[in-house]
């Protein structure tokens, strides 16, 4: 990466720092629970899939339970996260496919594995994109993997990070733009800033800590309209 481009995203993401605050610490935890919760959190809020995991893992002590439940169970568990049947179809299908050496399905091999070798050894299971891969690979086993949904694959390319159409050309792009050791602070500021400051719509230009550092084509004007409006 060119030394321009280092500094640009380091004082854009310095800049995010300061107007989210710090970070709580990326805590690796359990692979499997990953996967279930990145599947509820799919096409639905926070909070509504962290109800639904809650209420999975209240209902059923293990993942073996969750696998060999009755899919009715399942669905009834996760109705806050909606798509119930289709996310309980996906999970059940996903955990009868893992390896289950004591009986519960396990996630182990990845330990193993190089980024790669793991991203592709995870898409290989029906109902895993490269979103679900990575999201397994920063939040439960700690690599320097920076997952992009809607919100990172925006901001990424109105701050011209990046000038890619689809969210899986943003995630092979932003490898080779983002400085070792930072993806996991970049994912969570991209997307928190993205659900504050740089929304999909109407963003809001005129009180962007980053202004300056953006390629935005119609930030002016959107700054300009903010600004007649009066807006804080
Ligand atoms: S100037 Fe506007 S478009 Fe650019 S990053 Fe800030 S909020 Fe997003």
């Amino acid at each position: 990466m060119a030394t321009q481009d280092t500094a640009k995203i380091e004082r854009i993401l310095a800049a995010l720092e300061g107007e989210i605050g710090p970070l709580e610490a990326n805590v690796p935890g359990d692979p499997v629970g990953q996967i279930v919760g990145t599947i509820l959190s799919q096409n639905t809020t926070d909070t509504n899939s962290h109800k639904a995991y809650e209420q999975l893992c209240g209902t059923f002590p293990t993942w073996s339970a969750v696998r060999d439940a009755p899919r009715e169970d399942i669905v009834e568990a996760i109705r806050s996260a909606g798509l119930a049947e289709t996310k309980a179809s996906t999970m059940q299908n996903v955990l009868n496919a893992l390896p289950a050496p004591d009986g519960e399905p396990s996630l182990d091999e990845l330990n193993d594995m190089d980024d790669e070798a793991a991203t592709a050894y995870l898409v290989a299971f029906n109902g895993v994109g490269v979103k679900t891969a990575a999201c397994v690979l920063v939040f439960a086993l700690g690599r320097d993997i920076c997952p992009v949904d809607t919100h990172v694959h925006r901001v990424a390319n109105r701050l011209g990070l990046v000038a890619t159409k689809a969210r899986d050309r943003t995630y092979s792009a932003l490898k080779s733009v983002i400085p070792a050791g930072k993806a996991y602070v970049a994912h969570v500021l991209l997307v928190r800033f993205g659900r504050r400051v740089c929304k999909a719509r109407n963003p809001l230009c005129h009180a962007c800590p980053v202004f300056d550092d953006c390629a935005f084509d119609d930030r002016h004007e959107c700054a300009a309209r903010h600004a007649e409006r009066g807006d804080a």
